[in-house]
């Protein structure tokens, strides 16, 4: 099937995928940034900081999880 658009989009590049750190979800790695007034776009993952294993660690997260209020360990904010 032809991709549309550039394939190194993570929406349509199937190896930019990532897998929500919370449920697993098959999510674009590419962290949308919609301009600020463009609150009709919504963003499909976040890139949440936390601490894994004693590092700063950006992890990915759907965005049902992240309305749902899930956030990694010694969440640290939007990055
Ligand atoms: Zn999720």
């Amino acid at each position: 099937m032809p991709i549309k658009g550039s394939a190194y989009r993570a929406e349509g590049n199937t190896t930019l995928r990532s897998l929500c750190a919370n449920c697993g979800k098959s999510i674009p790695t590419e962290v949308g940034h919609a301009h600020p007034l463009d609150e009709a776009v919504e963003q499909e993952t976040w890139g949440l900081v936390g601490v894994l294993h004693g590092e700063r660690s950006v992890f990915a997260t759907c965005a049902v999880c992240h309305d749902a209020g899930w956030r990694p360990p010694a969440y640290a904010g939007m990055n």
